[in-house]
């Protein structure tokens, strides 16, 4: 009598998986299996997560559920793919693909939401190249605390579900312990995937793949005059307002190539990004973006150009006249510096406490930025100090500089017709109190990888998954608010990790 194989508390923990993405052409991916690791370990769940989900956040606990969470067992219902996709990769087109992670399914949450399970560092697949399909686990522990803080700053992000360790090392520079990230998406549908589709030359594919996702991400467009011209302009419309809401935080994501740019408006890719700290838009922190192409003040213009490569992906779809087509496109990717700078301004005038518009605020907030990057003034403090109530303001904003700025922002806050307490509510729920810093980030992966120690990890989230603590008083402690001490080394970050 054969055993009847019975899956784990963890494998039974309320998943719903479907697999609308595989009904696509084949072109678009390759049924493969995550490659079991020698011996997996939980090193972090997300148990609010996993309840929003619908899912039995106490099962997911267990110690069963590093099995899933590493690759060795699949939940019930799992089919894994790893998705087929181009990229331009620092202006260079490039064919892709998941060298290293797997698509188990896409998870019915319980509101009905469909969204993306995947592993990230689950071995190698067909689109490996010479990578060897693994990850360590300081990247996606990292990845694990950024993304979940971008949750908790309200800015559209992938979520991170768990790390597990998997008991074998990975060679990078040296021997580091490895990992598997589950990462919770949206859907994982880049500006890539459609450069894999043109590329593929095949007007079928790439019409199923515009139609695929439309209905996925903007089903209301499907009554549109024009359906794929309404959805490249929601797309510009999202990257729009993720970038502004990414800038107004202070955050370089770093390497922002056309297969880390998600169609459904979500930050995704992990890998080199940071929090910036002095104010300087030319900051860069990816060691290998010498010419400061992704810089914190390229973002936008980055995207831009990101969305003009959709839209040339696009092409075909907007109208059956190339000419027609090309002015379609070209219109919608010009509304792109409209539309960011109307988030920008929305959101600066946010952090202001502006409620009305002038036409002066785009002058008064340069002039800030501009003493800000005199200065070298904490991005993060800086904003926070102008959301204290005035008495409490003078230790936080720098001295004498910013008088006369603060002179017209005062007289700009009376010009308008809400009280000055409403005025502070509005900054103190636009400007966080906490970001991730990088060397508190630092801090919380060396104790985490070099002795399993998760405490520090588990404060630091703690602090970062509650940004907008309003008053000052209920301020986090002050090492996770200062900036890192003067005379630290410039903080440099790493791709392929
Ligand atoms: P990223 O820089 O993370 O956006 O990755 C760019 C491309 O490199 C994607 O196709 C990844 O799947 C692939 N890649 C990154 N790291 C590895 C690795 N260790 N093994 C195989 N492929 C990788
Ligand atoms: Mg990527």
């Amino acid at each position: 009598m054969s055993s009847i194989p019975h899956s784990s508390p963890a494998a039974r923990a309320g998943w719903r998986l479907e697999h609308s993405y595989s009904l696509l052409p084949d072109i678009f991916y390759r049924r493969v299996r995550p490659v079991p690791v020698a011996a997996p370990r939980l090193a972090v769940v997300n148990q609010p997560l996993a309840t929003s989900l619908g899912l039995d956040a106490e099962a997911l606990a267990h110690d069963s559920s590093a099995g899933i969470f590493s690759g060795n067992d699949l939940p019930d219902g799992a089919d894994p793919i790893a998705q087929a996709y181009a990229g331009h990769q620092f202006g260079h087109f490039t064919p892709l693909g998941d060298g290293r992670a797997v698509l188990l399914g896409e998870h019915i949450s319980p509101g009905g939401a469909r969204v993306d399970v995947q592993l990230k560092g689950s071995g190698e697949t067909p689109f490996s190249r010479n990578g060897d399909g693994r990850a360590a686990l300081g990247p996606m522990l990292r990845e694990y605390i950024i993304s979940e803080a971008m949750h908790a700053l309200g800015i559209p992000t992938t979520r991170s579900l768990a790390v597990a360790s998997t008991g074998q090392p990975v060679m990078r520079q040296q021997p580091l312990p490895g990992a598997v990230l589950t990462r919770i998406a949206a859907s994982h549908i880049r500006t890539g995937t459609f450069e894999w589709a043109a590329a593929s030359q095949n007007k079928v594919a790439l019409q199923t793949l515009a139609d695929y996702t439309r209905k996925r991400h903007d089903p209301e467009l499907d009554s549109a005059a024009n359906p794929h011209l309404a959805f490249l302009e929601a797309v510009i419309e999202r990257q729009a307002s993720l970038v502004a809401r990414w800038m107004l935080v202070g955050f370089v994501h770093g390497v922002m190539n056309t297969d880390n740019m998600a169609l459904s408006g979500e930050t995704i890719d992990y890998g080199p990004c940071a929090f910036m700290e002095a104010y300087d838009p030319s900051t860069v922190f990816s060691s290998i973006d010498h010419g400061g192409r992704y810089a914190y003040g390229n973002q936008a213009q980055s995207a831009q150009w990101n969305l003009a490569r959709l839209a040339e992906a696009m092409l075909p779809l907007f109208d059956p006249v190339e000419k027609r087509a090309i002015d379609l496109a070209t219109a919608a990717i010009h509304s792109f510096s409209d539309r960011f700078d109307r988030h920008w301004l929305a959101g600066m005038r946010a952090k202001l406490g502006l409620f009305n518009e002038e036409a002066d605020d785009a002058a008064l907030i340069d002039e800030l930025l501009d003493l800000m990057k005199r200065e070298r003034a904490d991005h993060t403090n800086t904003f926070r100090a102008l959301s204290a109530r005035v008495t409490d303001r003078s230790p936080l904003l720098a001295p004498t500089a910013f008088g006369s700025w603060e002179e017209k922002w005062q007289s700009r806050l009376t010009r308008q017709g809400q009280s000055p307490a409403e005025s502070l509510a509005r900054r103190q729920a636009h400007n966080p109190v906490v970001i991730p810093r990088n060397h508190k980030v630092e801090e919380a992966l060396a104790a985490a990888t070099s002795h399993g120690d998760y405490s520090v990890m588990n404060n630091l989230l703690q602090v970062v998954t509650r940004p907008y603590a309003n008053s000052l008083d209920a301020a986090p402690p002050a090492e996770f608010t200062e900036p890192a001490a003067p005379g630290s080394c410039a903080y440099r970050t790493f791709c392929g990790t």
